[in-house]
């Protein structure tokens, strides 16, 4: 009976994400005090649209000077390199399922933070050959956790992708710009009509991706389409 006592009090194989050490104290974001102070969290000044660092004073980055976007507002918790990156291939490519959970924490944490105060949540799909493959998609994973943790609605199987493209990171600039057209389709209107969505991915590497479902989630009749990802790749300027 005392063991079971300790078991519940410190249940077996609860150890930092990021060293696999042993955690004594339960924290939500599973992570030791070490590994936490390291983490790359991005704290410098960032252009107000697409959540690029910048190191002038203006409000928006070069890129978003010059063109819109579909989305109003992106945000990321991490810089996309380090323990993060590491930790974010093991989510998406050796099975890592359980990660979804400490760090839809860390987004719940930037979500108010930035106060998004969004009327439903959403992810960005993946086709259903890819899911079948893959067994999950963790943007959905992290996105679920988060409408938990936070209390919001969330939208399921409401935004689609209907056609199966080759990785952004592959194609040259011409390329890309086709690649993502007719791609994603709102097939439940009403889960986005006159509300504030938020899309939520692991990663934000251009946007490209994220602004198309912006895109079609508009035209569905939202209000405001904001943005939340675990990371964000470092754009050399
Ligand atoms: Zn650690
Ligand atoms: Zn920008």
């Amino acid at each position: 009976m005392f063991n079971n006592l300790l078991n519940l009090l410190y249940p077996e194989n609860l150890t930092c994400i990021f060293c696999d050490e042993e955690i004594f104290d339960n924290n939500i974001y599973s992570t030791c005090d070490n590994c936490y102070k390291n983490l790359p969290f991005i704290k410098e000044k960032v252009c107000d649209r697409c959540g690029d660092v910048i190191k002038s004073m203006a409000t928006y980055c070069n890129r978003c000077q010059k063109s819109k976007t579909n989305y109003d507002k992106a945000r990321s918790v991490f810089y996309y390199k380090d323990e993060i990156r590491s930790c974010i291939k093991r989510f998406k490519f050796d099975g890592c399922k359980y990660l979804y959970k400490p760090l839809a924490q860390f987004m719940a944490e930037k979500y108010k933070e930035e106060k998004f105060y969004c009327d439903v949540i959403t992810y960005i799909p993946i086709h259903e050959t890819r899911l079948k493959l893959r067994g999950y998609n963790q943007a959905e994973l992290l996105a679920k956790e988060l409408s938990k943790i936070l209390n919001v609605e969330f939208a399921e199987n409401a935004l689609l992708k209907i056609k199966k493209t080759m990785p952004q990171a592959e194609l040259n600039y011409k390329q890309r710009q086709t690649n993502l057209i007719d791609v994603f389709k709102v097939v439940n209107k009403s889960a986005f009509k006159n509300k504030n969505v938020l899309i939520v991915d692991d990663i934000f590497t251009t946007g490209a991706t994220i602004d198309n479902c912006a895109s079609v989630i508009k035209k569905a009749g939202a209000n405001k389409v904001f943005a939340l990802t675990v990371a964000h790749t470092i754009i050399e300027e």
